[in-house]
């Protein structure tokens, strides 16, 4: 049935309003009621513990063949545009300095703005796909080490274990969640 004009109107309106209240919500402002401006330079060392994931994942799977390395690399890529588009474009700090890691930034350019008040749904929906980057190169460590043992394998697989599951997250939650104004609506900052 089509509403009347007057009522889609009111009932926009009240869903505009709705989620600005979210939005306002969402936002865990820091004690002199400002989100922390993150400068390019933090930014940029933000990224280093990912980037160095990445890198030794990247190191594992062409141990493992071209083909895999290869195909672990553009992984990667897609499931860091998939995190854009799924994840942070539902995030109040979507186009903003107050995204630490600068990706927030990067989606504005790529896709529009979604609803803050799905942030959360979506990103319980696409992290355990989008976490499969960390369990893939541990699965090729670990058949490395299995099919042609040696120390280098093994030291392979201790880092990436090292800086992917101690590092990363202890980096991510002392530093970047700590100041994130998103903090309290995202399931990553508890
Ligand atoms: S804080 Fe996280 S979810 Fe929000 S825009 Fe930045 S990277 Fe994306």
């Amino acid at each position: 049935m089509k509403r009347p004009d007057s009522l889609s109107k009111r009932i926009n309106e009240k869903s505009e309003v709705f989620s600005g209240v979210v939005m306002e919500q969402s936002l865990d402002l820091s004690k002199r009621g400002k989100p922390r401006k993150w400068s390019v330079d933090e930014i940029v060392i933000a990224n280093v513990p990912s980037m160095l994931t990445y890198i030794l994942g990247t190191l594992i799977m062409f141990h493992l063949g071209i083909l895999f390395g290869v195909l672990y690399i553009a992984f990667v890529v897609v499931q860091l545009v998939l995190f854009m588009r799924f994840v942070c474009i539902y995030c109040p700090t979507y186009d903003s300095i107050h995204c630490p890691s600068g990706y927030g930034r990067v989606a504005a350019k790529l896709f529009k703005k979604g609803d803050v008040s799905q942030f959360r749904r979506m990103f319980n929906r696409f992290i355990p796909f989008l976490s499969l980057v960390w369990v893939v190169p541990v699965v090729g460590a670990l058949v490395l080490i299995f099919t042609d043992f040696n120390y280098y394998h093994l030291g392979l697989l201790i880092s990436f274990i090292v800086v992917g599951y101690i590092i990363l997250p202890l980096y991510h939650r002392h530093f970047e969640c700590r100041d994130c104004p998103n903090k309290k609506n995202c399931p990553w900052g508890k």
